[in-house]
């Protein structure tokens, strides 16, 4: 086979959406698998949709998730830019209208919009009805569209890698606009030109695109070109089997950082709605460009499972290097008012080791790591049930064993059995309150680990500081 060439083709008016992502991800480790080349095209021809935030915002989302693009040889920047390569567009248009395989239509949008009513009120498949395709009068001085002349005859046949042989009659391709009145071309007539011109190999892209491609294969043979692979992926849908939307929750990939997810745990979230190894879940990248197939892809839709996705998110914090767990922590640290520079990061270290176990999200573990740093911590609500004049005694016993005891795991077990055994009470009625007093909350690891990590000097004082509160 001759080298893969594939790309991902965002139009940048929004976010990277979940979907646009696992085809950006499958295409990439299509490319990764066969050792080719994976581009990034920005289809920002409708210039009032298209914006500078969005493309940012797809390209931050692409490398969150670590998918690196290769640059192409023809183009002049990091990624394509459609908006850059309108001369060729027009090109192209022109020599179809030379070969007589394009015309002007002068249908105004509301004749347009009228014959389409029509058409649906006597229960007709709205198309162009071709009237300016064989025109006979004098062009009229008046704006027009161009329209590709499609070939009504015979059958137009996609070898789909997902989804198998799919036949379209040709006579259900109208006349499509290629060039918009105000001269700007159409997204049937850019997709085409541009995947020849950089040699795509591959077109894996989302079902809802399964309609455009026998538009496409009678331009790509209108222009001479040859025909490349599609792989139409099945969409993803809310566990009502409606289109996924915010009504089932994030859909931007940026908004599943922010609240705290793992690049590593969207990667094996998203490629498994719709492709399938066994019944393996969770893959190391290398594994999963080495097993990666295309043709393996579902036909079904793909339902998105947030609960899975948590699953898989805590099982990457629970198992992760606390050192790698570090830079994807840090800006959920800042949020819960920790700065970088600030930061001890052999304590944090420390701090990993004994919160990654019961975090289910980043954002839970730099919240829940904070208290460790903090020189003010916030109370929880829920301290008050721990934190009243009934505890006094218990801290201030405690406050004493602590005073003289080294902070590690084996002592402090020991002093705090001395304080359960004196005031006869379980370790659990001493413990809440320390916690409490400690961390500010009343759930945290097991309380020899939180003084040991937390250090005398803050422990100590926050003891001290409740015992005052209390006693005021
Ligand atoms: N720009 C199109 C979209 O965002 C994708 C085109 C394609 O992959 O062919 O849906």
């Amino acid at each position: 086979m001759s080298e893969v060439r594939v790309r991902f083709a965002p139009s940048p008016t929004g976010f990277l959406h979940i979907g646009g992502a696992r085809t950006a991800l499958f295409n990439w480790l299509y490319a990764r698998h066969h050792g080719g080349k994976f581009f990034l095209r920005i289809e920002d021809t409708d210039r009032l949709r298209s914006t500078d935030e969005a493309i940012e915002a797809i390209l931050d989302g692409m490398r969150w998730l670590g998918l690196d693009w290769d640059r192409w040889e023809g183009g002049s920047g990091e990624t394509v830019r459609q908006t850059e390569r309108f001369d060729l567009y027009k090109e192209k248009v022109q020599e179809l209208l030379e070969q007589g395989k394009a015309y002007p239509c002068y249908c105004t949008a509301s004749e347009l919009d009228e014959r389409r009513k029509l058409a649906m009120k006597e229960k007709r498949i709205p198309r162009y009805d071709g009237r300016c395709r064989e025109r006979s009068e004098p062009a009229p001085d008046l704006p027009f569209a161009i329209r590709f002349k499609a070939s009504p005859d015979g059958k137009i046949v996609v070898n789909d890698m997902v989804k198998g042989q799919v036949t379209f009659e040709s006579k259900t391709v109208d006349d499509l606009i290629i060039a918009r009145s105000n001269g700007t071309p159409t997204y049937n007539l850019t997709v085409v030109v541009d995947d020849v011109a950089m040699g795509i190999t591959h077109v894996i892209r989302g079902d809802d695109h399964l309609n455009n491609t026998p538009r496409q294969i009678q331009l790509y043979q209108a222009l001479g070109y040859p025909i490349p692979k599609f792989a139409h992926l099945p969409m993803i849908l809310g566990s009502d089997k409606a289109r996924l939307s915010k009504r089932h929750g994030a859909t931007a990939v940026q908004q599943y950082r922010d609240e705290g997810y793992l690049p590593q745990a969207m990667v094996n979230y998203l490629v498994r709605l719709g492709w399938s190894h066994q019944d393996q879940e969770l893959f190391a990248l290398d594994e999963l460009i080495e097993k990666f197939a295309v043709e393996e892809v579902g036909t079904s839709a793909a339902i998105f499972n947030p609960e899975k996705l948590n699953w898989v998110n805590a099982h990457y914090i629970k198992t992760g290097k606390p050192e790698a767990l570090i830079p994807p922590l840090l800006p959920h640290l800042e949020q819960a008012g920790l700065q970088k520079e600030t930061l001890d990061f052999k304590a944090l270290h420390r701090v990993i080791l004994i919160l990654q176990e019961r975090s289910r999200n980043m954002k839970e573990l730099a919240e829940s790591a904070a208290c460790y740093f903090l020189d003010d911590i916030p109370y929880d609500e829920k301290t008050k049930k721990f934190l009243n004049p009934e505890s006094v005694p218990i801290l201030q016993a405690v406050l004493k064993q602590l005073t003289d005891a080294p902070f590690e795991h084996n002592s402090l077990k020991a002093a705090l059995e001395t304080v359960c055994e004196s005031m006869e009470l379980k370790l659990a009625k001493v413990a809440q309150p320390i916690r409490a007093a400690v961390t500010g909350k009343v759930v945290s690891p097991g309380i020899f680990d939180v003084l040991e990590t937390l250090g005398k000097e803050k422990a100590l004082k926050r003891i001290d500081k409740q015992i005052a509160l209390l006693t005021g």
